[in-house]
């Protein structure tokens, strides 16, 4: 595989222009024509040359869209090809303020939770910096036409959360790389504020991203109240116990001010009745965190089932009433294979021979 041009922060971008013997302001309108989710061989400002001197290393499109589906709600899923022919898959969810977008971070993943589609076959490999930058980039300016601003300022994607396949803190270089690259000012400017990363809770790693100055939406994925039953839907708990996320989810607070957040799957008859509402209370209550309730997305070949829909506002009840602060997620797009790596499995086993 080439390189990704979106590996690259604005400042590099520049060395390489110069290093190419090209006047700087060139860096300018790479940039720019990057930013508009452009392959570079469609930047119509730059010279041929320096295009196929360009390509001679750096892929032209690291990130094409393969397939859209489209829900009924207005979500839209993409299965996205990758320049080594690997699929990934994101999410567009239209909301009243802006759009927000799942990003994957690996092809495949290694965490494998029972209740995720992502991880049935295991990690394939990781994402660079640019191949997660890239996604956002593409499905920005499919959209852009629903926006004001001109070129790259038409940002029809508002809010960015890593929540798609792969967990982002097992790719932490390439993930922070994205996250510094994303925010800068003089690349996408997204405020950090408008982004949410979701990890399974590998504790170091969120101490590392606590000390980065990089203020988001910190999130973890609990699921269950005591580490045992943890270890039964999510492997990682056997190395990370509950107890030492919560240390390290109120280091980040420190750190960065802002409040964190937990995603607390409810899959019957596993982790929802009285009994785990209020073990719940009794870990969070008094933090400064808010708890996001989510449906099950039953996935073909796990055997997990999801709460009914009068249960699942129950045990939101229960806590809203032990003093959290907690929401159920409304389900979109489950018309189109909402869950995680559900659209990239079936897509596989479609295509086996
Ligand atoms: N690896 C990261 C981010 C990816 S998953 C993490 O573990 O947080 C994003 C969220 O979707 C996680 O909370 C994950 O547990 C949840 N999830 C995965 N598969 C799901 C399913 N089938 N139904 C509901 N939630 C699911």
């Amino acid at each position: 595989m080439k390189k990704v041009l979106q590996d690259l922060s604005f400042a590099e971008t520049e060395n390489l222009i110069l290093a190419l013997g090209e006047k700087k302001f060139r860096a300018k309108q790479l940039t720019e024509g990057l930013l508009q989710g452009k392959p570079v061989s469609q930047i119509s400002s730059l010279s041929k040359p320096l295009k196929e001197r360009l390509l001679q290393e750096y892929e032209d499109e690291p990130v094409k869209i393969k397939e859209t589906f489209f829900s009924s709600d207005g979500t839209e899923k993409y299965l996205f090809e990758l320049a080594d022919g690997h699929l990934i898959e994101g999410v567009l969810m239209k909301y009243k303020y802006g759009y927000t977008q799942c990003v994957s971070t690996q092809v495949g993943c290694r965490m494998g939770c029972k209740f995720c589609a992502s991880t049935l076959n295991g990690l394939i490999r990781n994402l660079t910096a640019g191949e997660i930058l890239s996604q956002i980039l593409v499905v920005n300016a499919l959209h852009k036409t629903d926006v004001k601003g001109e070129g790259s300022q038409a940002r029809a994607v508002t809010n960015v959360v890593l929540m798609g396949s792969g967990e982002p803190l097992d790719n932490y270089d390439e993930t922070l790389r994205f996250l510094k690259n994303i925010t800068a000012a003089d690349g996408f400017n997204m405020s950090a504020r408008n982004i949410s990363l979701s990890t399974c809770g590998i504790v170091p790693k969120m101490y590392k991203l606590a000390d980065e100055n990089v203020p988001l939406n910190l999130t973890v994925s609990l699921h269950a109240t005591d580490d045992e039953s943890r270890a039964r839907t999510m492997p990682v708990a056997k190395a990370y116990k509950i107890a030492d996320i919560l240390k390290a989810c109120d280091y980040y607070f420190q750190k960065t001010g802002r409040r964190y957040y937990f995603e607390y799957t409810l899959i019957a008859g596993e982790n929802c009745d009285e009994t785990h509402a209020d073990a719940l209370i009794a870990l969070l209550k008094g933090k400064p965190c808010h708890v996001n309730l989510i449906r099950l997305n039953e996935v073909k070949e796990r055997t997990l089932k999801a709460l009914d829909d009068k249960a699942a506002y129950r045990f939101l009840g229960r806590l809203e009433k032990g003093g959290l602060s907690a929401t159920l997620r409304r389900q979109i797009g489950v018309d189109i294979g909402g869950a995680c790596g559900q659209l990239r499995a079936s897509y596989l086993k479609e295509n086996e021979t």
